[in-house]
């Protein structure tokens, strides 16, 4: 209900600043061809009624963008709660059984087990919205140090294999160049973060079937290229750029129970850029796989 009368306002607004500009186009030239004789006139009128359309154009343009931007908070916001939410609640279940019935010892460890998933599960959303937080500040304090790129990716995948239980068939690791090599100058703790968001997207936008490779390499001298390709629901063209906006999930997705935030990849740009790098994604096309790229400088040693 909300996202049709959304529509219906852009669609508004649109129309609106587009049939202004045409009227303002139309009186202008009237007036050019009824003046056409008088110049320095003429001259002004061109110029003035330049600036008009233009303000007109401008306008509509920003009214749109705004528009979007707070569709984008809601759904923010919604999403959000829910991540808040849904692990709250499930936590105090648990601890209502236990404290109403009697439970033998396996059920017992099998529900502290789910609630430490489920405290994981919270503490990366808080995680998430701190460090989205962190990175509209350009100038926040790096925390640097020299280490190797490749060993801090090997443990990320470690984790991400015991905490979605895969095989590592499913979840493969490769390096293509001695570890000594592969060194940053960097804050460790900001690139894990950034490094688990892409391995974790992949594996979440993979569905059923996880079929992740993730790869160190070196192109030349002076840069590292972390890949993560997956062969899941894959990213259509035209979206490839957005999603590394905030708040920003591509919509109408093959597999909408997935949950999130938009605010992962965000972060991992604002990660990767910090560091002199830059991250992109790449896809076939929707159904087809995604491989998300990171590069960033290497250190000397
Ligand atoms: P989210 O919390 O929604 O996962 P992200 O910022 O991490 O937020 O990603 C933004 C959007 O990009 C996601 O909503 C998803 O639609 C798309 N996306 C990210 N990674 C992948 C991937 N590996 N495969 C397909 N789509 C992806």
């Amino acid at each position: 209900m909300r996202i049709t009368s959304r529509r219906k306002a852009i669609a508004f607004f649109l129309t609106l600043g587009v049939g202004l500009a045409a009227v303002a186009v139309a009186v202008g030239m009237g007036w050019v061809i009824l003046n056409w004789r008088e110049g320095v006139k003429v001259f002004l009128g061109v110029v003035f009624f330049g600036a008009i359309i233009a303000g007109i154009i401008l306008n509509t343009i920003f009214l749109i963008r705004e528009i979007r931007r707070n569709e984008q908070h809601d759904s923010f916001i919604n999403a959000v709660t829910h991540e808040l939410k849904t692990p709250i609640t499930s936590i105090r279940l648990y601890l209502q059984t236990l404290q109403r019935r009697d439970v033998d010892e396996a059920r017992r460890k099998e529900f502290y087990r789910l609630m430490l998933d489920d405290a994981d599960r919270l503490l990366v959303t808080v995680d998430q919205v701190l460090r989205a937080g962190k990175a509209g500040h350009k100038r926040a304090e790096l925390l640097r140090s020299n280490f190797d790129f490749a060993d801090l990716v090997q443990d990320c995948v470690t984790a991400a294999r015991t905490s979605h239980h895969l095989e590592p068939e499913s979840l493969r690791f490769e390096r293509t160049a001695n570890g000594s090599a592969a060194r940053v100058l960097g804050d460790p703790e900001e690139l894990r973060a950034a490094v688990s968001n892409v391995i974790e997207n992949a594996i979440k936008y993979s569905g059923e079937k996880v079929d992740v490779a993730v790869r160190v390499e070196l192109p030349d001298d002076e840069h590292i290229l972390l890949s993560v390709r997956d062969q899941g629901v894959g990213i259509p063209t035209h979206e490839l750029k957005r999603i590394f906006k905030r708040f920003y999930r591509v919509p109408n997705r093959a597999l909408s129970n997935v949950k999130g935030t938009g605010l992962g990849l965000f972060i991992v740009r604002a990660i990767a850029k910090k560091h002199g790098g830059r991250v992109f994604a790449e896809s076939p096309g929707e159904g087809h796989g995604t491989t998300v790229v990171m590069e960033l400088p290497r250190s000397a040693v």
